[in-house]
């Protein structure tokens, strides 16, 4: 099996035999024709397949080590597409700190029609053997979470999903699979927002399912299908491209953020630094074990509450202040009024998410210039 840095740049290419051209061409195209009844060159209609979301698809699928990829047109339409493998009646068990867009679709939007779900701290697997119930079907990973960077032991809460049978799930974009491989740990499913790592360089949104076994793929192809909840040919393409820098964006991506965490927490204006590559991470032991590197992800409490947080976030002069992550640009946001707003305010509370809290994506830039930018907003 060949390493990541070389599936990268080498799956899903060659796909031109008219012309030869290095690059994946995008198929802009909606309609295949046919060159007799019932013979194609395998494709007919782009909502079902199009030549570049099968080269990207062929990519995603490689780099995590799964059977098959659909890539879907966001994160959120992965996510909607997934769902629908469970029958009415199901129950799910997800973390209470997952991505604020996620827990507004479970909670807001499909609790109810047919789902029902628990929100529990799964850092204790426990947790997750406690709320199981009989009609539970799916267990739901999100790890490192957001904002907090709490981890998920994904080996041990898979063994707990075996032994009752129930599918699991990991929301893999924090890390893309470069640091992390959910399907190697034991998941059935690893789930991407392909609009920040991935891509990595902001410019598209985009999602991607990567299933485990060619069964299970076949069945979320068909949903994709179904759903209508497949990318574009061009966005495919951009991300297909994105792809190939990955190894590179993500070594650069955790060098500054492992920079730039050890220099916040070493600042008297700082209460508490998130980031899993700190000894003081509670769960820095089990981040080192199930991940090959700590993303690019951090957060910090600032003192003085959102007041201060926000003059702190005014001054930044290289950081933007936008929501988002994982391109090659650093950006900061406030969760508690941005990201996670969609959130209760009870439930940003239950999952730790205060207003004193500041979410960093930290960009390739040199980690020097982003210390300095941050060295003068302190004032
Ligand atoms: C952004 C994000 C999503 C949603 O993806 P979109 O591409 O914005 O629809 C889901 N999960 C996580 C962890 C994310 O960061």
């Amino acid at each position: 099996m060949k390493k990541i840095e070389t599936l990268c740049v080498h799956t899903g290419v060659n796909k031109d035999d008219t012309f030869n051209s290095v690059i994946t061409p995008i198929y802009m195209t909606s309609t295949f024709a046919f060159e007799a009844p019932g013979k194609t060159k395998g494709f007919d209609y782009t909502r079902t397949a199009n030549p570049t979301r099968t080269a990207l698809q062929e990519c995603l699928a490689a780099l995590e080590g799964g059977a098959l990829a659909s890539a879907t047109c966001t994160g959120m339409a992965a996510e909607t597409t997934v769902l629908h493998l469970l029958e009415p009646g199901s129950h799910v068990i997800a973390g209470h700190d997952i991505y604020g867009g996620t827990y507004r679709l479970f909670s807001a939007i499909l609790n109810g029609r047919g789902l029902s779900f628990s929100f529990v701290d799964m850092r204790d697997p426990k947790n997750v053997s406690a709320a199981i119930r009989k009609d539970t079907k799916c267990i739901w990973i999100e790890t490192p979470s957001n904002p907090l960077l709490n981890i998920v032991d994904i080996a041990a809460v898979c063994a707990i999903a075996k032994k009752h049978k129930l599918l699991t799930i990991a929301d893999n974009t924090f890390l893309s699979p470069y640091f992390q491989r959910p399907i190697d740990l034991g998941c059935d499913i690893s789930l991407h927002s392909t609009t920040k790592y991935l891509n990595g360089h902001s410019d598209v949104v985009g999602g991607a399912i990567i299933s485990k076994t060619k069964e299970l793929g076949e069945k979320v192809a068909a949903l994709t299908n179904a759903l209508g909840t497949g990318c574009s040919p061009f966005d495919a393409w951009l991300v297909l491209r994105g792809c190939k820098t990955l190894p590179c964006r993500m070594q650069a991506h955790a060098r500054n953020a492992q920079a730039l965490a050890e220099f916040l927490e070493g600042r008297k204006e700082v209460k508490r630094v998130y980031f899993p590559g700190l000894k003081s991470h509670p769960q820095y032991a089990l981040a080192k074990k199930q991940m090959t590197g700590f993303g690019g992800m951090l957060s910090f409490d600032i003192k003085g509450g959102s007041k201060a947080a926000f003059k702190f976030i005014e001054k930044l002069e290289l950081f933007a202040f936008a929501e988002s992550l994982g391109g090659v640009e650093s950006l900061v946001e406030h969760p508690d009024s941005m990201s996670h707003a969609s959130m209760t305010l009870e439930a940003r509370r239950a999952g730790g998410i205060t207003e004193n809290n500041i979410r960093v994506s930290v960009g390739i830039e040199n980690a020097d210039d982003l210390i300095a930018d941050m060295k003068q907003a302190f004032g």
